[in-house]
């Protein structure tokens, strides 16, 4: 077996090692111009690397980033003057580096907001790379870009958008990049030019990156109202009415409140529909981070704890996080695309006309980006290749296991549920029956947590709600099943016998 793949190696490395003589196609001589014949070994040799890699995902470790510093150094250079064989290039990335680092991929990771990775994905954008069409623009790839209006029409349909007016809104890089956008756009819609009295209204459960986009979009650190939240860690509605109306008062210029639909910490849902009543009343814009939570609406349980999602005036999600798919995939959904569209749009005299119309998108009309990936083909195909069916079925098999997993945690001894799951996501902690308090019963925690995770076969993340330390179990990826929640309680059990 292993004398047949170095074997095959030694084969790939003098198909493609630099020095050698492109053949096929191309221009005779230039490497850049890869063979028929060498593409094919490329990927050929990338593609039983990788399978391999996912063949031993469910046995790998959860982390191991031990040495993090050495290996990072090891890995220093300059810029190199001469080419390296390929098969060894990848086979040392894939097996030597790609392992040591947090295994996000693994059926087992149920910290932070678990991502996806289907493969299904990394094919289409090998084939969107290959292809290299430009998709910022409508008329350079009108095909191309009508894919990726697909996309966001359905993301459209699926939070409850009507047709009037007609929704619109993009792919970006992740849900940081969303939020940025819709603040910029509630900005530019409601402020104008002098913003300098705005204020932004968040509660503090939000995620640090909505404080971030305001930053970027030019607010001052005052001018972002945090609200405090209630017993389940939702905004507290009726002291952001208090805060708004007194901002009014002030001379203030109420603007913006961004609402959580699942929060980072703990999968909070903010009460949506007294806040869209409260947006209303003031003629405020109502963003909605659901960058975790977002897709469950595919569900009828999301649907249900999503309820008001639909009177929102834009929306953050992460195809990234709860529709499976690779790092850099996030979306953004407006109630209004010409709301959205007035926010970015820009003439430039070297760029052809834009087409200013609600069935013909081009792309860099509506946020920052002018070049950019073809994004649009990573959701698409896995999308029109299963159907929406499968990603419903696979999102309600996360909400059985979160909610089964958090019944036999409550059912241990010692052990409290501090935030029940709304979706897929639960926050516990363990002690405060045994009498161990304040910082004694942190680190009884964190020995619990570096106790499961020391297994390896399940990845725990804590957090801090209201200055208490608190275990939080999120079960998001397409790979983990029944058998890795029960690995998760075992271990669990076991650390609690012996912390
Ligand atoms: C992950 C997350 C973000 C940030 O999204 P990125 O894709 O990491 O940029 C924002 N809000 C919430 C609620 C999240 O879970």
């Amino acid at each position: 077996m292993r004398a047949v793949a170095l074997a095959e190696r030694d084969r790939l490395g003098r198909m493609i090692t630099p020095k050698s003589a492109p053949r096929g196609s191309g221009r005779p001589d230039s490497p850049l111009e890869l063979s028929a014949d060498d593409f094919r070994a490329m990927v050929a040799h990338a593609t039983e690397e990788i399978v391999r890699h996912v063949a031993t995902l469910p046995t790998q470790t959860l982390h191991a980033t031990g040495g993090g510093k050495a290996l990072a150094r090891s890995l220093r250079e300059s810029l190199p003057e001469a080419g390296t064989d390929y098969a060894q290039l990848v086979t040392r990335l894939v097996r030597r580096v790609v392992p040591r680092s947090f295994n996000s991929a693994s059926p087992g990771y149920l910290g932070y907001i678990p991502g996806g990775g289907l493969l299904h994905s990394a094919v289409a954008d090998l084939i969107a790379n290959a292809v290299n069409r430009y998709v910022g623009v409508w008329v350079a790839a009108p095909g191309l870009a009508q894919l990726e209006s697909n996309v966001v029409r359905w993301f459209g349909e699926l939070v409850g958008y009507g047709g009037d007016p007609a929704p619109g809104g993009l792919l970006t890089t992740g849900g940081s990049m969303s939020n940025l956008i819709a603040i910029v756009t509630a900005r530019e819609n409601l402020l104008g030019e002098d913003f300098s009295r705005g204020v932004i209204y968040v509660s503090d459960q939000a995620h640090h990156s909505v404080a971030k986009a305001a930053r970027f979009a030019g607010f001052r650190r005052d001018q972002l109202a945090i609200l405090p939240t209630d017993a389940e860690f939702r905004l507290d509605v009726g002291a952001l009415a208090e805060r708004i109306e007194a901002d009014a008062r002030a001379g203030r210029a109420p603007c913006l409140i961004v609402a959580s639909a699942g929060t980072t910490n703990t999968g909070a849902i903010d009460d949506l529909p007294r806040l869209a009543d409260l947006a209303a009343r003031h003629a405020l814009w109502l963003h909605v981070d659901a960058a975790y939570g977002g897709f469950f609406a595919l569900t009828e349980r999301g649907k249900r704890a999503l309820i008001g999602l639909e009177r929102a005036d834009s929306i953050a999600l992460d195809p990234h996080k709860s529709l499976f798919l690779p790092y850099g995939t996030g979306a953004l959904v407006v109630r209004s695309a010409e709301r959205l569209r007035r926010a970015h749009a820009m003439e430039a005299s070297y760029l052809p006309p834009m087409q200013r119309d609600d069935d013909f998108i081009d792309f860099c009309d509506l946020g920052p980006e002018l070049s950019r990936d073809f994004r649009g083909l990573r959701v698409w195909l896995p999308l029109k290749m299963h159907g929406a069916g499968v990603f419903r079925a696979a999102l309600d098999e996360k909400l059985d296991l979160a909610a089964r997993a958090c019944e036999a945690v409550r059912a241990m001894p010692h052990v409290e549920i501090v935030a029940e799951p709304q979706l897929s996501l639960f926050a516990f902690r363990v002690g405060p029956t045994r009498g161990v308090t304040g910082k004694a019963l942190d680190a009884l925690n964190r020995r619990v947590q570096k106790r499961v995770n020391g297994r390896q076969r399940v990845f725990l993340t804590g957090t801090v709600l209201r200055g208490m330390f608190v275990l939080r179990v999120c079960v998001l990826s397409f790979r983990t099943h029944a058998d890795r929640v029960e690995m998760f309680l075992e271990d669990l059990r076991g650390a609690l016998a012996s912390c």
